[in-house]
C-alpha cells in the first residue's frame, strides 16, 4: 500500500505545477489552492486547467490532490452578506474539485461572537451546501485551535454538526496543530489513546479522512494556531511517530502546511523516515 505524503504546494504558473513541485520534494499526495486564496470572486476551471492537472497526476504518479478552501471564509459570519459571499466562493469551491477529481475540500469552520448563534449560522450553511453541492467532493471540515472566537475546537462541536446533517460528505480534516492547540495531547501513547477514544465516542473514526501533519509554536491547550517544523515545536517527534504508525490512519493523505516551504523536504523526509513500514 502506498502512503500518501505530502505538502500544501504552490500552484504558481499553474494547477499542475503543485504537483510536479510535490514530486520534487518527495510527495506522494499533494495540497492545493484551486484559486487565489485572498480572491472572494467564484471562479469556474477550465478544460484545458483539468487536462493540465490529469496530465501532471500522470506524469507524477500524485493521484491524491486535496484542496484547501481560502482562509478568509467564514460560514458562520455574523453579517449577513459577507456570509453570502463565503457561502458562494466555498460552493464554487466545491464545484471546482468535482471538475478537477478532488475528492476533498478543507474548510476552516468559521467565527461568530456568539457561540450558539454561530454553531447555529454554520449548520444552516452546511445544510445548504449539501443540498446544492455536486457529487464527487466532500466538505472536509478542519479541526480548529479555538483561536479568538472559532467555532469546532472540540468534538463536541463536530457531533452537534452531525446531529443535525449525519451526511457522508460532511468529514473531518484533523490538523495535529491545531488539535493539540485546542488542548488534546497527542505526545503520549495514553493521553494519544485518550484522544482518539473520545474522537471515535463523539464523531466517528471512519469520518476523519484527511490529516493536517504540523507541529506546534504554542503550548498545549493555548488555543493559539501557529504552525511549526515537524519535531520542533511544542508537539515534537513522538505525537508524529504515533499517528504516522497508527493502522487507523494509514490510507488517509497526510499533508504539510509548515511554515517554510524551503524546509518542506526536510520535513517530508522526517515523516517518511519515522514510519515503520
Ligand atoms: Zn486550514
Ligand atoms: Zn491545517
Amino acid at each position: 500500500m502506498q502512503r500518501l505524503i505530502g505538502a500544501h504546494t504552490s500552484t504558481a504558473g499553474g494547477l499542475q505545477n503543485a504537483l510536479y513541485e510535490g514530486k520534487r520534494l518527495g510527495c506522494t499526495a499533494v495540497q492545493i489552492f484551486t484559486a487565489s486564496p485572498r480572491q472572494w470572486q467564484p471562479t469556474a476551471v477550465s478544460a484545458e486547467q483539468v487536462a493540465r492537472l490529469q496530465q501532471a497526476r500522470r506524469e507524477t504518479g500524485i493521484e491524491c490532490v486535496v484542496s484547501h478552501a481560502a482562509y478568509l471564509i467564514n460560514l458562520a459570519s455574523p453579517d449577513a452578506e459577507t456570509r453570502r459571499k463565503a457561502y458562494q466562493a466555498y460552493l464554487a469551491e466545491l464545484q471546482r474539485c468535482a471538475a478537477l477529481s478532488i475528492p476533498y475540500a478543507v474548510v476552516h469552520m468559521g467565527s461568530h461572537p456568539d457561540f450558539e448563534t454561530g454553531m447555529e449560522l454554520l449548520i444552516a450553511s452546511l445544510r445548504n451546501l449539501l443540498a446544492e453541492m455536486p457529487d464527487g467532493v466532500c466538505i472536509a471540515m478542519e479541526t480548529m485551535a479555538g483561536q479568538g472566537n472559532a467555532l469546532c475546537y472540540r468534538f463536541e462541536h463536530f457531533a452537534r454538526i452531525y446531529d443535525a446533517l449525519p451526511d457522508a460528505r460532511l468529514v473531518i480534516c484533523a490538523d495535529s496543530c491545531h488539535l493539540f492547540a485546542a488542548g488534546y495531547d497527542l505526545r503520549t501513547p495514553e493521553t494519544y489513546e485518550a484522544v482518539w477514544e473520545s474522537f471515535d465516542r463523539l464523531i466517528g473514526l471512519s469520518r476523519l479522512q484527511v490529516w493536517h501533519l504540523n507541529d506546534s509554536k504554542k503550548p498545549l491547550g493555548s488555543r493559539v494556531d501557529r504552525h511549526e517544523h515537524i519535531g520542533e515545536g511544542a508537539l515534537g517527534l513522538s505525537a508524529f511517530q504515533l499517528i504516522l504508525n497508527d493502522p487507523r490512519f494509514v490510507r488517509l493523505p497526510m499533508l504539510i502546511e509548515t511554515p517554510d516551504e524551503n524546509r518542506f523536504a526536510e520535513d517530508l523526509a522526517k515523516l517518511w523516515g519515522m514510519m515503520h513500514s
